[in-house]
This record gives C-alpha cells, structure tokens and sequence, in this order.
C-alpha cells in the first residue's frame, strides 16, 4: 500500500518517498532510481506544496533554519550606525542555536511606539535584547523592539562594565560609578535568566 507522506514524517535512508511524477527531488537528500525518489537520509520530510519538492532534513537543521516573521528572539548589540543597530542572536522562541548565528536590524522607526530621537538612548553595543521579527530579507532579518515585552533585558554600564540597574522607565544607573544611563527597557529588564548572557 502507498504511504502519504506528510511533513515532519521521519524517514530513513534509502526508504522509498514517491516517484519523480509527483515530487521535484532533492539533490542533497534523495536519489532517484528507476523513476521513484529514495531518501539518502534518515530525517524529517519537508514538502513544499506549492513547487512539489521533497527534500530531508535532519533535526538540527530543521532548527537553524526555523528564524520566521514573528519569532521572538535574543541577542546582542554589535554595532550602531545611524539609523539602526545591527546584532547577532543565538535565542529563537527560547530555544538557543549555539552552532550558528543570525543577524538582525533593529531600524530606529522599529524601536520604540514612542519617538526615538537617538538610538544611543536605546540602544549601547553589548546590550542584550528581546526583539521580534518582522521581515526576513535574504541572510538577515528586520527586527522590531516596540511592545512592553520588547527591548534591552540586559544592559552594562558604558563607563565601567557593571550590570545597571533599572531606576525608572527606560532609566538605568550603575552602582559602582552612578552613570545615569537611558535604555528602550523590556519590561522584564534585569530579571533573565544567567544562561542567556553570552
Ligand atoms: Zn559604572
């Protein structure tokens, strides 16, 4: 009896998947022999419906690739230009990628609900933050901080290094030296978890 594949059916290698007719194979997962498509791997089945295509992919692929429009995400300032800041994430809905990066844009637009006239009142290089995905564009993604869940949850005194600690709403002030320094706060800055500080 034919088997209906579905996607995130595991398969093994060399197990049967469908004949050329029905699918557009894989190059990198499946071979084809006599007309029917076989799996030259053990892993998840990924259909797309639209081009037909069939193609295996393991778990930890599966994972690195899962960066969509609306996913939650964590990571760290590396740079600040103009009119955006750039940063690398490792955490996407909670779940951290430790074998591979992303790269994300942060557009001073996409900050804050609230006009933000400079982005070093937002946003300093080490500042680890929550964003959200809005638009996927090739190898990077366009991220948004605005929502009270949304924005820096960890921040480091600019003068010093120690940890700041938040006084007001988007204010923070360090304990060592008293740098006064302004932040787009999460609403639960200061309370994550040690293991996302990377
Ligand atoms: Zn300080």
């Amino acid at each position: 009896m034919k088997k209906i594949l579905k996607n995130n059916d595991i398969v093994l290698t060399g197990e049967y998947l469908g004949v050329v007719e029905e699918y557009l194979p894989d190059k990198n997962s499946t071979f084809i022999k006599d007309g029917a498509i076989f799996a030259t791997k053990t892993g998840l089945v990924n259909l797309d419906i639209e081009k037909r295509k069939i193609e295996i992919k393991t778990h930890q692929e599966e994972d690195r690739k899962t960066v969509k429009v609306g996913d939650t995400v964590i990571g760290s300032i590396l740079f600040i230009r103009k009119y955006s800041v750039g940063l690398n994430f490792y955490t996407i809905n909670k779940k951290v990628h430790f074998n591979s990066y992303f790269f994300g844009n942060v557009h001073v637009s996409q900050i804050s609900n609230k006009y933000v006239e400079q982005i070093e009142d937002a946003f300093q290089v080490t500042d680890i933050i929550r964003a959200k995905v809005v638009e996927e564009k090739e190898n990077e993604y366009d991220l948004t901080t605005s929502g009270k869940n949304l924005g820096v949850i960890h921040a480091d005194c600019s003068i010093c290094g120690t940890a700041l600690e938040k006084i007001a709403f988007n204010k923070l002030r360090c304990s060592t030296c008293g740098n006064i320094e302004s932040r787009k706060l999460a609403h639960d800055y200061g309370e994550i978890n040690e293991h996302l500080r990377y």
